[in-house]
């Protein structure tokens, strides 16, 4: 078994995360005292990457639960998940964060840091061959961007060739206005460039968008963007958790994924998109799926892949689908749209298929693209950072916990490099792979 540790950090990264358990349980016939009433083997077949096996037959997550303050965590027991947690698993602090990532990081969060540490240990000695971690966290606020970065960093220093994934919520003015959230999203993407293996960037943006657009929810809340959120977590995850062949582990999905090391930021989509609570009113066939699922309006990323190309994508097909039909769908749609994809990755697209459908949905697919119009999202934030820290506006509230200003000149330096290495790979084209090719040509002759 290829077991993974899931840690859940701060409000956001614990309201996410408590409902990425919630449909995880469903999906896989696990109730809420631990114990599997399903329908299907293949429910249990790979229960164990993210469940441990218990005295009695029961069913624990293998999840470690994170925060600097108790409201969040004390919602989660008190919800209809609290005894399915291990109640060792809930390390939490009183102080609070204050949206400051330097308190999460370097002060409030690095107190707490050895207690989680143990925590995670603990995980990750019991199981038999542990593939890697996964976390869920905001990017803007101060315990799951400061000190869910800490936690990364420190995992990352004790696990080194284990793989690092993380769900990252990207902020975005149309949803929170704490106007600190591009500090500390930029020193967060600073330590994900270099410590992160995959990260799926969710944009409150596109979230938010999706609700008020396509769903026509007025005034969408945190429980509208989190459905969204779980529907897409349950997609990725899919062939992580249930039989079959590609991008069955973290490290296969890296591979087939990040073409470069610091490019591993994906962007992830859903299909069809629906409301909480409510079901599809009509069927829909593969082609018009095929058709939603590249389409800008339903990625999970506020920005239009057509304003860059595609250097990777998967796409995970669930339900009763006709794979043949879902081969010549994807075939003709990438035809079509060629520009939109690098020619030096030959075979770029890659889908997978899983019987089983998510809760309400006949079938349904998810995607995951690597695409250089990623840039779009650190651009947005990388404008914001700089308005305010040219300005030197609210440093204050850093350097006092200790920071130095130079960790904000580099930070804003590798966000600005990751977004000119988008761009470079964006412009290269497969003519200079012929020029390169003729100048090495007398090299391998020789
Ligand atoms: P922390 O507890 O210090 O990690 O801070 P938060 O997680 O509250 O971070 C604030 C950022 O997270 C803001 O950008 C919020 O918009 C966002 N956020 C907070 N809670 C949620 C949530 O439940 N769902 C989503 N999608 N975003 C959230």
């Amino acid at each position: 078994m290829r077991e993974i540790v899931h840690l859940q950090t701060g409000q956001c990264g614990n309201q996410i995360g408590a409902k990425f358990w919630e449909v995880l349980s469903d999906e896989h016939g696990i109730q809420a005292d631990g114990s599997y009433k399903g329908t299907s083997d293949s429910q249990l077949e790979r229960i164990n990457v993210y469940f441990n096996e218990a005295a009695g037959g029961k069913y624990v997550p293998r999840a470690v639960l994170v925060d600097l303050e108790p409201g969040t965590m004390d919602s989660i027991k008190a919800g209809p998940l609290g005894s399915l947690f291990r109640p060792d698993n809930f390390v939490f602090g009183q102080s609070g964060a204050g949206n400051n990532w330097a308190k999460g990081h370097y002060t409030e969060g690095a107190e707490l840091v050895d207690s989680v540490l143990d925590v995670v240990r603990k995980e990750a000695e019991a199981v038999d061959c542990l593939q890697g971690f996964q976390i869920t966290h905001s990017l803007g606020g101060g315990t799951g961007s400061g000190m869910g970065t800490l936690l990364i960093s420190k995992i990352r220093e004790e696990y080194p060739d284990r793989m690092m994934c993380t769900f990252s919520v990207v902020p975005s003015t149309k949803v929170s206005d704490t106007v600190v959230e591009p500090y500390n999203a930029t020193l967060s993407i600073h330590q994900l460039v270099e410590n992160s293996d995959e990260t799926f960037c969710i944009d409150n943006e596109a979230l938010y968008d999706i609700c008020m657009k396509t769903l026509k929810i007025n005034q969408p809340t945190f429980g509208d963007l989190n459905h969204l959120v779980s529907v897409v977590m349950s997609g990725v995850t899919t062939s992580l958790r249930f039989p079959g062949s590609l991008n069955s582990d973290l490290r296969k999905l890296a591979v087939n994924m990040v073409p470069f090391p610091r490019l591993h930021f994906f962007m992830a989509g859903f299909a069809p998109l629906t409301a909480r609570q409510s079901q599809q009113y009509r069927p829909v066939s593969v082609p018009e799926l095929v058709g939603q699922l590249f389409d800008a309006k339903n990625m999970m990323a506020a920005t239009d892949p057509r304003q860059g190309r595609y250097l990777t994508v998967a796409a995970y097909w669930r339900g009763k689908v006709s794979m043949k039909e879902v081969d010549e769908a994807m075939y003709t749609m990438q035809t079509k749209n060629s520009q939109y994809f690098v020619e030096w990755i030959p075979n770029n697209i890659q889908s997978a298929h899983c019987d089983i459908p998510p809760r309400g949905l006949k079938m349904s697919a998810t995607f995951v693209g690597n695409s250089t119009a990623i840039q779009v999202l650190f651009k947005r934030v990388a404008d914001q950072f700089s308005a305010m820290f040219r300005r030197k506006a609210f440093l204050h509230w850093y350097t006092g916990e200790g920071m130095d200003e130079l960790e904000f000149t580099e930070a804003e330096s590798n966000l600005q490099d990751l977004v000119s290495e988008y761009e470079q790979y964006q412009n290269a084209s497969a003519e200079e792979d012929i020029m390169y090719e003729d100048e090495e040509l007398p090299m391998e002759e020789q």
